[in-house]
């Protein structure tokens, strides 16, 4: 095959062999060199293709010292393919240097399209997609997941999470905890293989399945989460809002709601319920 001297970004399939692209597969076997975040468990995806293509580690470990080696073999004319354990590169796993080291080498990057557990997931899970935020894995330390999790409380873009089966618990309670139990949540589990399963609704309910069902905590996760709304009876003007935040400087918030629900002839309630919602 005749292919443009590249680094080319490969993705491999998250469970279900059926999913590797022929032009994964061509562009695989066309190369003078892979590099796989593990070379013990790509080999085994290799092998079933046929792919007998050299192969080098690249992990975070030593990702920024083979960069200038891999750009060496583009130097000399050799392309060289990125894969990882599944999925897509770069997403939640090695490649940003080496992209990003390549491309300031002068040398082309070539990405292929390909399987990404996180957008999958999106596109079957009901929730918003025409604005998202992915957010990769949430820290393990129970206050830094927290954190995190209040400062995207008001994000109104659907979020996307990664999680391990083992914390998925933790998660979902911190969840219940921050965002309050009735956030809608969408956890898709197994997905493209044999236990492919979504459990979707509020986040309470959701944590109540997977406490029940120690089958619910096996696998691989993608937590998506509703971002931040308000009910049309509950949609409140910015400059109420506005408002309320500063009258919430000097006064409780009881008052102050219903002082800017007086201003701005809107519902004391709905300030109020707001004014609770996002912690003032
Ligand atoms: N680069 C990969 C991608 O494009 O999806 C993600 C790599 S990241 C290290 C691995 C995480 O992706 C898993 O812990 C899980 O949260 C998610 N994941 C991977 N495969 C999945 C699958 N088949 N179903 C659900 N989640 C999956």
């Amino acid at each position: 095959m005749d292919q443009t001297v590249a680094l080319y970004i490969v993705p491999t399939p998250i469970g279900n062999l059926g999913d590797m692209s022929s032009r994964a597969i061509e562009v695989l076997q066309g190369v003078s060199l892979i590099a796989c975040e593990d070379t013990r468990h790509s080999g085994k995806l290799l092998s079933h293709f046929g792919i007998d293509t050299r192969t080098t580690a690249l992990h975070d470990h030593n990702e920024r010292a083979r960069a200038q080696w891999i750009v060496e073999q583009l130097a000399a004319g050799q392309s060289v393919a990125l894969i990882s354990d599944a999925g897509t590169p770069l997403i939640s796993d090695p490649g940003y240097h080496l992209v990003s080291h390549v491309r300031e080498s002068g040398f082309n990057v070539i990405p292929l399209p390909g399987p990404c557990a996180a957008i999958t997931a999106l596109s079957a899970s009901g929730l918003p997609s025409d604005r998202f935020s992915f957010e990769g894995f949430l820290p393990s330390k129970e206050k830094a997941r927290a954190d995190k999790l209040l400062a995207l409380k008001e994000d109104p873009r659907t979020l996307i999470f990664y999680e391990s089966p083992h914390r998925i618990e933790h998660s979902l309670t911190t969840m219940v905890e921050v965002l309050g139990g009735d956030r809608q949540v969408v956890m898709a589990r197994e997905v493209t293989k044999t236990f492919e399963t979504f459990l979707c609704g509020q986040v309470s309910e959701v944590l109540e399945k997977v406490s029940r069902d120690p089958n619910q905590q096996k696998g691989e996760i993608v937590l998506m989460v509703h971002g931040f709304h308000l009910s049309d009876d509950e949609a409140l003007p910015t400059v109420a809002i506005n408002s309320l935040k500063l009258l919430c400087e000097e006064l409780p918030l009881k008052k102050a709601a219903a002082l800017a629900a007086q201003i701005h002839g809107v519902k004391k309630n709905a300030l109020y319920k707001y004014g609770l919602e996002v912690g003032l």
